[in-house]
């Protein structure tokens, strides 16, 4: 084979000379060397590449690990501050228990002494939040970057709760202090009301009701009658009950004797005087037990029935005077 080589107009011509095997051998070395060449190359590249991949999925592998422990880390975070969330929730609901507590204080403060004033200012620092109420609403999930805006509303949150636990401090000792004054005027009222009770029962007490001898039988009524002496018309003031000489004559009701005396008509007397202006007179009687001054109560003996000043026979004279006047004894004993 002839290879030609023409190069510009003014040089000659080259011609080369080769021969068979060196044209089949020189082409068949060069792919060779070009071949080894390539293999090699892709033989290091994929070296290179397996290198880079190991190293790669180590990489990942730890950046793997890293975020998880970020993930978790933030997972325990969120945990805490939706805890004390919680908290902040439960602590407020505590603090409206305390209020509610305190205003039934002042409720039973104002039941037993109307009297006793809020002072001015105590109202507007009682603060409502109904945290036992209905709640709801759309299901949020918190994300990282948001529990920094959690995280500042539950200061603002403990900030309140701080202001709220200030006020009760501030807020019970006061209202404990009228709870213990409203105590003593309840204590006084308590008082006033037994004495009242005391005052009713000594007044029953003090009634004339009793009857005031063992005998039942009348021998003369109240009002107008035939005198029994000298037979002319005459006003009787009192009842007269049959009875022997030394028949028990008792108090017909509580109170003090103002008197007990001899007079020539009424013989010797005995007057009680009762509550309301009542009194009750005994006449005619043999002996007496009281003296003036002496304190009875409803039942006592206080003498015995006699036949002394004007009579005609043993008898009880029993008389009741209201407001100075007589009335009829009938009305009272029973
Ligand atoms: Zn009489």
């Amino acid at each position: 084979m002839t290879l030609l080589l023409l190069r510009d107009a003014q040089r000659p011509a080259r011609q080369f000379q080769l021969s068979k095997p060196v044209i089949i051998l020189v082409p068949a070395l060069a792919v060779l060397s070009i071949s080894t060449l390539v293999v090699s190359l892709q033989v290091r590249s994929s070296q290179i590449i397996s290198r880079l991949e190991t190293s790669l999925a180590a990489q990942n592998l730890q950046l793997e690990i890293t975020v998880s422990d970020k993930e978790k880390a933030i997972s325990l975070l969120q945990n805490e501050v939706m805890k004390l969330n919680d908290q902040a929730i439960d602590m407020r609901e505590r603090i409206q228990r305390v209020n509610e507590l305190e205003q039934q204080l002042e409720e039973f403060i104002q039941k037993y002494d109307p009297d006793s004033s809020t002072k001015e200012g105590d109202k507007n620092e009682k603060i409502s939040w109904d945290g036992s109420g209905s709640k709801g609403g759309q299901w949020i999930a918190v994300h990282n970057r948001e529990i920094l805006t959690v995280g500042r509303e539950l200061k603002d949150d403990f900030e309140e709760i701080q202001e709220l636990l200030d006020t009760v401090e501030k807020n019970v000792p006061k209202t404990l202090e009228r709870a213990e004054g409203a105590r003593k005027i309840w204590e006084q009222r308590k008082q006033a009301s037994l004495l009242q009770a005391r005052r009713l029962e000594l007044a029953r007490e003090g009634k004339p009701t009793f009857w005031p001898t063992s005998d039942r039988r009348l021998t003369s009524s109240f009002g107008y009658r035939r005198d029994p002496l000298n037979g002319r018309s005459a006003y009787h003031a009192g009842i007269d009950i049959a009875g022997r000489i030394g028949d028990p004559v008792y108090a017909a009701g509580a109170g003090v004797v103002i008197a007990a005396d001899q007079m020539s008509e009424r013989g010797k007397y005995i007057i009680i005087k009762h509550p309301n202006g009542l009194q009750s007179w005994y006449m005619h009687l043999n002996g007496m037990n009281v003296s003036q001054g002496d304190q009875v109560t409803k039942g006592d003996l206080i003498g015995q029935l006699g036949n002394t000043g004007r009579s005609t026979g043993p008898h009880l004279h029993f008389q009741v005077v209201k407001q100075n006047i007589p009335v009829d004894p009938l009305l009272y004993v029973q």
